[in-house]
């Protein structure tokens, strides 16, 4: 997929969007939705690479969401298949306004007995494992759906395009089934929707800031015991801007950096004699391990401790405080786990540059995004910097714009 066409800088009040996604949804289904439900995308201000490790994260939900319009299909519906033939009630249809090859939206149908994983492909897989784990909960059976999606979250830059994806389509189905699911328990059943279904083997950060962030907060979670805690994040109050530099370069969780830094972590812990790096004491002896498992397991304890002093700060009331911990949390990144890539590292040294008083790369690296800490003054002379970087260096123009530390998932209409 191309990635671009995802972000839509019109139209991002839910309320308009909802509006027309429900009349979109009625011309493309013939019936119109149950109601809206939206679920925003989110920026990890710091602790990367630490959530698979039992360790501490802080990442906020931004203004940019997916919207998912939803109807239940009641028992005695008649589903005609593309032959026109009669299929039963408990098929799920899914479209998205997301349309790389301009060919009109995006569909993928199923149906729900029998679903397993790798019956379904492509983006269908997401809501797919969500309609999956909630259909194995005790005596939750999920009927046929018809379900269309738009998202303002742009696809592949690391602002969790994925997770808003299945967050928005388990709040739908919660609130249409009357489930009464808690919050925390919606982070673990999507994180097995994508570690069982979708087969990607992620942590429980990107849902969990989906689904408990709050407009001018960031969501200190303890990826452990689960516990979080709303910290305040006032950026314009501070005079501050966060802005986001989509590198437009592809990353993929699939592909091995991600799983080799797992499993050096792993033989890290093993080798230590703990059973996860979040165990390893302050003034812990590395020198019985390998060079590059020493630069792993030293960025995982660095970047706890800059979470934590983070919060610190964030509760001081010290938001450009953080600015510096973003930096350091960049070189920790580049150097010693060796996960970014010349285009953040460009992305984050010209805003420093230019005036922004923290940055880094957010998100799992190799590409993706670069977030920045920017005096709102020097806003715009950032955003020229970095355009002129990359294309001084040669690079594809990257995208650049702000987030706000906005709401959690919800209903919208
Ligand atoms: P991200 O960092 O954006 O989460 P991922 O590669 O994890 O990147 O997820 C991107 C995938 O999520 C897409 O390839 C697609 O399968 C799915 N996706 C996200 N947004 C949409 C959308 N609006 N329409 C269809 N699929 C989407
Ligand atoms: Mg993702």
């Amino acid at each position: 997929m191309s990635r671009r066409q995802a972000a839509r800088p019109a139209g991002h009040d839910d309320g308009v969007r909802a509006d027309a996604l429900a009349r979109r949804f009625t011309e493309v289904y013939g019936r119109a939705p149950d109601g809206v439900w939206r679920a925003p995308g989110r920026v990890n201000l710091i602790g990367e690479h630490t959530d698979y490790n039992d360790g501490y994260v802080l990442p906020f939900a931004i203004d940019r969401s997916a919207l998912v319009a939803v109807r239940l299909r009641r028992p005695d519906e008649v589903v005609r298949d593309g032959d026109g033939a009669a299929a039963a009630s408990d098929v799920v249809d899914l479209a998205s306004t997301y349309d790389p090859d301009g060919s009109g939206l995006s569909r993928a149908r199923f149906r729900v007995p029998g679903l397993a994983p790798g019956a379904v492909a492509g983006w269908g897989a997401y809501p797919a494992g969500v309609v999956h784990v909630l259909g194995s909960l005790d005596g939750v059976e999920v009927p046929g759906v018809e379900l269309l999606l738009d998202s303002t979250v742009p696809v592949g830059a690391g602002l969790s395009s994925s997770h808003a994806l299945e967050v928005a389509t388990i709040v739908a189905l919660d609130d249409l089934l009357g489930l009464g699911l808690e919050r925390p328990a919606m982070a673990r059943l999507t994180q097995r929707a994508e570690n069982e279904f979708v087969g990607a083997p992620t942590g429980i950060m990107d849902q969990s800031a989906s689904l408990l962030g709050r407009a001018g907060a960031a969501l200190f979670l303890d990826c452990r015991t689960q516990e979080s805690e709303l910290v305040p994040l006032p950026v314009a109050e501070h005079g501050l801007t966060v802005l986001v530099v989509d590198t437009g370069v592809a990353h993929s969780h699939a592909d091995g950096g991600y799983g080799a830094r797992r499993a050096s972590c792993e033989r890290g812990a093993a080798a230590l004699g703990v059973a996860s790096l979040r165990d390893v004491p302050e003034q812990a002896d590395l020198s019985a391990l390998d060079g590059e498992t020493v630069r792993r397991v030293r960025h995982v304890l660095s970047e706890n401790r800059r979470v934590l002093e983070a919060v610190e700060r964030l509760r001081a009331g010290d938001v450009r405080g953080v600015g510096n911990l973003l930096a350091a949390s960049h070189a920790s990144l580049r150097d010693d786990y060796e996960v970014s890539c010349p285009e953040l590292d460009l992305a984050v040294d010209t805003a420093l540059a230019a005036g922004a008083v923290g940055a880094r790369m957010t998100g799992g690296g190799f590409g993706g995004s670069a977030i920045a800490l920017v005096p709102a003054a020097q806003g715009e002379q950032v955003r020229s910097a970095v355009a002129e970087a990359f294309a001084a260096g040669g690079h594809r123009a990257p995208d650049v714009f702000a987030v706000v530390p906005g709401e959690g998932a919800g209903r919208v209409r």
